[in-house]
């Protein structure tokens, strides 16, 4: 099993000794939030081979300077044959509800940025998009003929959904499926052959979840529920589930380029 998105340089030093001792699944997807991040993951890659390392540039957040975008596209291009995606990039949703005099347009400029990168390199894009900013992202994938595109913790309507659904593009759940029911109509909704399972630890659930440190063992309930959901076997999804993250990311092909270094 893969967390197929988490934010492993955000957790605290002793955090994350106890996060690996403990750990049950077989890999993690670890994306950057900016540039030190980007560095930051990059060391988590070395020092673990069962971590797999996106660079990107996350978008609820202030906008960088241009000279920090242009510095991660660079470590994109130096290392675009090990890493193994980009992102975690995207539109601010959360902060532009919160600032509405937020300029969308700056950073729609920096997706696209990534959004040609990842067409470059044949990347896959893992996206922060939701409700109306899935659209937007949308008509970019679109406008680059991307197919490989990971929509972390995706919510929208039913147009977007179906949208998604046309272009084969890959969603991942958390652990607010326990909860959420606008979460487990999109599971019922979603083909499995299209759907992950993902943390976005450090990032605290609620539920069964409460007062508990997010970990990447955690998508083991993540596929009971959604097995449940959808009312099959929990080794059927888990087995899905898995080989979906594994070809998408193309991490055999990765493994073997660790294993060559
Ligand atoms: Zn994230």
């Amino acid at each position: 099993m893969i967390d197929a998105h988490i934010h492993l340089d955000w957790y605290q030093p002793a955090e994350r000794e106890q996060l690996i001792n403990r750990l049950e699944v077989n890999g993690m997807i670890a994306v950057s939030n900016h540039l030190k991040s980007c560095k930051e993951v990059w060391q988590l890659a070395q020092q673990y081979p069962f971590v797999y390392p996106a660079f990107g540039w996350h978008p609820e957040q202030p906008l960088p300077s241009d000279q920090e975008i242009d510095q991660i596209l660079q470590l994109i291009e130096e290392k675009h044959q090990e890493i193994i995606a980009i992102g975690e990039v995207g539109l601010p949703y959360y902060t532009q509800r919160e600032d509405p005099s937020l300029d969308p347009t700056a950073y729609r400029i920096i997706l696209e940025r990534f959004v040609q990168s990842a067409k470059q390199y044949d990347l896959p894009i893992v996206l922060h998009a939701v409700y109306q900013d899935a659209v937007i992202a949308c008509d970019l994938l679109e406008d680059y003929q991307i197919q490989r595109a990971h929509f972390h913790w995706f919510k929208g309507d039913q147009q977007t959904i179906n949208r998604l659904i046309d272009n084969q593009y890959m969603i991942s759940i958390t652990p607010d499926c326990w909860y959420e029911k606008e979460i487990q109509a999109l599971i019922k909704r979603y083909p499995l052959e299209l759907i992950m399972a993902e943390t976005d630890g450090p990032w605290p659930f609620e539920g069964p979840f409460q007062d508990q440190m997010t970990h990447p063992n955690m998508i083991i309930e993540v596929i009971k529920k959604i097995a449940a959901l959808k009312q099959l076997p929990a080794e059927e999804v888990q087995r899905q589930v898995t080989n979906n993250t594994i070809e998408f990311y193309r991490i055999h092909e990765k493994n073997k380029q660790k294993w060559s270094e």
